[in-house]
């Protein structure tokens, strides 16, 4: 499984479930689990809510 964003591996346990969040190691972006089939992953951009940039 690799980054959409990077390409970097990202470590998505083979026990994760759908909604978890994955976070890339390399660029830092968070991804959602959208769906599951088998060991394959449908990962989609996670939403950044209430997320504080220190304004
Ligand atoms: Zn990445």
């Amino acid at each position: 499984m690799n980054c959409p964003e990077c390409d970097a591996k990202l470590n998505v346990p083979d026990d994760a479930t759908v909604g978890e969040i994955v976070s890339c190691h390399d660029c830092g972006a968070d991804f959602e689990i959208a769906s599951k089939n088998g060991s394959t992953f449908q990962l989609k951009q996670a939403e950044k809510v209430g997320e504080d940039w220190g304004e």
